[in-house]
């Protein structure tokens, strides 16, 4: 499958990830970085969790979909999340509510709820959210098509079940794993729950997999530097920083 990252690591102004263009994971990027016609590609929007640097790109994204499509695109995720979005962006007061716009019947979106532990099917993509340790409801997924896996941690801190499950997966080709907070601020790290790089390294050995391409994104840009230096002693051989609009094909 063809990924590309909306990860703007230089700036970190957002999280998202394309894949095979029909497909976002999380939309902290969106309208602003895609075209009007990649835009109305974009069929499924899968969520994470709920923090604005997530899902700040769905606003202009779904006002330039419903003016120029009549295909209404789904958003999945968990409960918590979906009705986070209703609730607190689609609420008629922060923005339209465009599951009932332009008409009830035939909405803009669609919600489509993933079960914990279970397999969901999108666009010939399969997602199986699992709840990891974050500051509010949180999955990362284990997403694949029928060639291979890859897993996706979400915003986390600590966790197990995720990699667990990773572990157990035949054909996982990558991991994408937020690292937020230099190993400096491992406090901080613990209340907003994010990884430092030495936390990275105990939460990867936990794949046990150490050959596995590593992608690191979410880095705080402030501590950009830092955290490039401790990621590169960390001894993890097939580790890479993703960059702003990188395509990767897995
Ligand atoms: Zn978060
Ligand atoms: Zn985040």
């Amino acid at each position: 499958m063809l990924l590309e990252t909306g990860d703007t690591t230089h700036q970190c102004r957002s999280v998202g990830f394309l894949i095979n263009d029909v497909l976002m994971v999380d939309a902290g990027t969106g309208a602003s970085e895609l075209t009007l016609d990649e835009q109305k590609r974009i069929r499924h929007v899968v969520f994470s969790h709920l923090h604005l640097d997530h899902v700040k790109g769905l606003p202009p994204l779904v006002d330039n979909l419903a003016a120029i499509s009549d295909d209404p695109m789904t958003l999945a995720s968990i409960p918590q999340v979906l009705n986070g979005l209703k609730n607190h962006i689609f609420n008629d007061q922060v923005f339209p509510n465009f599951f009932a716009l332009p008409t009830r019947d035939k909405p803009i979106l669609k919600d489509v709820v993933l079960p914990e532990g279970q397999e969901t099917w999108l666009s010939g993509i399969g997602f199986t959210p699992v709840r990891v340790n974050h500051s509010v409801p949180t999955v990362g997924f284990i997403i694949r098509d029928n060639d291979s896996s890859w897993l996706y941690s979400g915003d986390t801190y600590e966790t197990h079940a995720l990699w667990e499950m990773a572990a157990k997966v035949p054909n996982l080709k990558a991991a994408f794993i937020e690292t937020s907070f230099p190993d400096e601020m491992k406090e901080l790290a613990s209340i907003a729950k994010h990884l430092t790089p030495s936390l990275l390294a105990q939460e990867f050995k936990k794949i046990g997999r150490p050959e596995l391409p590593l992608y690191v994104y979410h880095i705080k840009p402030p501590f950009r530097d830092q955290i490039t230096d401790q990621l590169s002693k960390l001894g993890i051989p097939n580790l890479t920083i993703l960059q702003e609009g990188q395509e990767l094909e897995i």
